[in-house]
């Protein structure tokens, strides 16, 4: 389901008060089946936020009543869209008591009632719908899946995982293996002799050779750096030959213990770097500023819009790895730009799967994390694109081809 304009809804509530028209004792049939139509309503409005629309009702299930209501108490009904695909519909549904009744009446008063300091939960349960018909709602269908694959990235090291390619030739042929996965994309780290991250042009060079010998994938270089190196060591990757895009992240963010530091200056050079070597940005985000910095640098000529856009989301200290975020920032992303979610450690796939139902793009790799499935580290890097092209396959999300990427991120003038 493609929703490339205006905001995804994926949380919605409602408020009602409990008619005593319709309230005589506690859930019995008659009380069950308003509530039950109070939370198909709830349910419904976030269909139709989320979808435009709303398909029929499958089943309600998991109905759990955990508190009693009273004829005039007000209740808050909160709907999650849990799961979304080609099919179905979830939606979580919480029922809390916001107001309660009191029975004492007072001389001139219509009505007794608390406003309860911590709402009660009086029920939840959960809601399937079926997913209305794509062709029905004149939406076209998403644009073919792009999976770049990160598998090296500057800090995960051969006693974190023993298959993490280090050298240009373990490089090309690790990416080579994502390509058959699927993969269209690298973005590219090299490392030195020791295995510690280098922007050495000479190995960007070598590595990029290498890749290019190997399979046709669009090259991105990272210019990711520490806080003490200077910016054009950063972007001595740009300059290699056969680069096609170049990430600049927007903004500074706490990363673990240290700070990852791109002030102004810094990313204004890199976006300048970028152009003048006529490559393609990956704009990395790592929490909701940088896009403001990146729409900034766009308004500066520094950045050329429409653009593609990295949602790294999960490390600690930068945006959390939950659907409220993915949504707000796809929300603010420039029209026209493409967008790819890296959801980092055990948020790797569960990011990638919303990516994928949004209609977004993914990132994955020994970069974001090494957990394939079920806890287990992945042989390889081109396991975790392999999990990510099943999850595409089973949402009948087409892959995209080589020539569709270039495409979908305006790159088809440069081959
Ligand atoms: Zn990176």
């Amino acid at each position: 389901m493609q929703r490339s304009k205006g905001p995804v809804h994926l949380r919605g509530s409602m408020k009602v008060r409990v008619p005593s028209s319709q309230w005589h004792a506690q859930y019995s049939s008659s009380e069950l089946s308003w509530l039950v139509g109070v939370v198909m309503d709830a349910a419904s409005e976030l269909l139709i936020q989320f979808d435009g629309a709303i398909g029929p009702f499958v089943r309600l299930e998991d109905l759990k009543l955990t508190g009693g209501l009273d004829a005039g108490d007000y209740i808050i009904i909160e709907s999650e869209m849990v799961r979304w695909g080609k099919q179905e519909r979830i939606i979580a549904c919480t029922i809390r008591r916001t107001i309660a009744r009191l029975p004492q009446e007072t001389p001139g008063v219509s009505m007794v009632a608390q406003v309860l300091p911590h709402p009660v939960t009086v029920a939840t349960c959960r809601v399937a719908a079926t997913a209305p018909d794509v062709a029905t709602k004149g939406q076209g269908e998403p644009a073919p899946l792009i999976i770049c694959a990160a598998p090296t990235g500057h800090e995960v090291t051969r006693q974190d995982h023993p298959n993490v390619p280090i050298t240009p030739e373990e490089i090309a042929a690790e990416v080579a293996r994502c390509a058959v996965e699927g993969a269209t994309v690298v973005h590219l780290h090299v490392r030195n002799e020791q295995g510690s991250p280098t922007h050495d042009p000479d190995v960007f060079a070598k590595a990029v050779r290498q890749i290019r010998q190997r399979c046709d994938v669009i090259i991105q270089v990272s210019t990711e750096g520490d806080s003490n190196m200077d910016v054009e060591t950063r972007c001595a990757g740009l300059r290699v030959p056969g680069v096609d895009m170049g990430s600049v992240a927007t903004g500074t963010v706490n990363q673990h213990d240290h700070i990852y530091f791109n002030s102004r200056p810094i990313m204004e050079r890199v976006g300048q770097v970028i152009q003048e070597h006529n490559l393609a940005a990956a704009v990395e985000v790592m929490d909701l500023g940088f896009i403001e910095n990146a729409k900034t640098m766009a308004r500066k000529g520094l950045l050329k819009l429409p653009t593609h856009f990295t949602l790294i989301m999960g490390t600690r200290g930068g945006m959390g790895a939950r659907s409220s975020f993915l949504d707000v920032a796809v929300d603010q992303i420039p029209r026209g730009s493409t967008w790819s979610v890296a959801g980092i450690g055990r948020h790797q796939l569960p990011m990638a799967e919303q990516a994928l139902a949004l209609g977004g793009h993914v990132r994955v790799g020994f970069e974001n994390g090494l957990i394939v499935s079920g806890g287990t580290k992945a042989q390889g890097n081109a396991a975790l694109v392999a999990a990510v092209a099943d999850m595409a396959r089973q949402r009948n999300r087409k892959i995209a081809t080589i020539s569709e990427a270039r495409s979908i991120l305006g790159l088809e003038q440069k081959r």
